[in-house]
């Protein structure tokens, strides 16, 4: 079933550690995927481009934009950016209804962000507000509306660098094996943040260890993790 994928991160990078195999694997199957960034991380993620002399804001955001754009390349997905500014990323109502106004447009099956906690990162749990309280606006409270609405996708919180201080539980797995050199070259492309490379090569693989454990796949070589936020529909248990 060809699925509408919808990430939304705080900054242009963190889809592609968290949500690239998911992507990937809907866009295999005929699916279509966007990523959203709210902003650049310019100030705060770009540690490697900061190493530079004379390095600027505008030409950080420059570079992340196109590391972002040939990430998504590698997934079949598209990518955009607000460009609402990072350390501190702060969401106004115009921002709100800007975020609100990419889901309505994009009308996504299965919407994708942050946790609503961080405590090592300052904005992650503001994109989490920003886009839970989007969704909702876009979608409405399920009845006729005096605005367009459209019907209330998934939500899933992607996995955060450290799970367990973030209130993240994971209810699915994706398994990514298929579609592992896909992530692994859409990683690559995130020269800013080179260290983060091994480290979610090893988490894919722990959790394609959990995900084999919990289904009995023994094929799985490679999972993503997700947490489930909205009761799902269906048929029989
Ligand atoms: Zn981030």
């Amino acid at each position: 079933m060809s699925r509408r994928v919808l990430v939304i991160g705080a900054h242009s990078a963190d889809f592609v550690w968290r949500a690239a195999g998911a992507m990937a694997t809907a866009t295999a199957a005929g699916g279509v995927a966007e990523v959203v960034a709210l902003s650049y991380g310019e100030r705060g993620e770009s540690g490697e481009l900061w190493k530079e002399p004379g390095q600027t804001v505008e030409n950080v955001k420059r570079l992340r934009h196109a590391e972002a754009q040939a990430a998504a390349a590698h997934l079949g997905a598209s990518f955009r950016c607000l460009d609402l500014g990072d350390y501190p990323l702060q969401i106004d109502t115009a921002a709100l209804l800007q975020i609100a106004a990419v889901i309505r447009e994009f009308a996504p099956d299965v919407l994708v962000t942050h946790t609503d906690t961080d405590p090592f990162n300052p904005d992650h749990p503001v994109a989490h507000a920003a886009v839970d309280r989007a969704r909702g606006l876009a979608a409405g409270a399920g009845v006729q509306s005096a605005f367009a609405t459209i019907a209330p996708p998934a939500l899933f919180l992607f996995e955060p660098h450290q799970p367990e201080l973030c209130n993240f539980t994971p209810t699915t797995f994706v398994d990514i094996t298929a579609v592992m050199d896909a992530k692994r070259a859409a990683m690559g492309e995130m020269k800013a943040q080179r260290y983060l490379h091994t480290y979610y090569e090893q988490r894919a693989a722990q959790r394609g260890n959990h995900a084999r454990r919990a289904s009995g796949a023994k094929h799985v070589e490679y999972a993503e993790a997700f947490q489930r936020v909205i009761p799902q529909l269906v048929a029989e248990l």
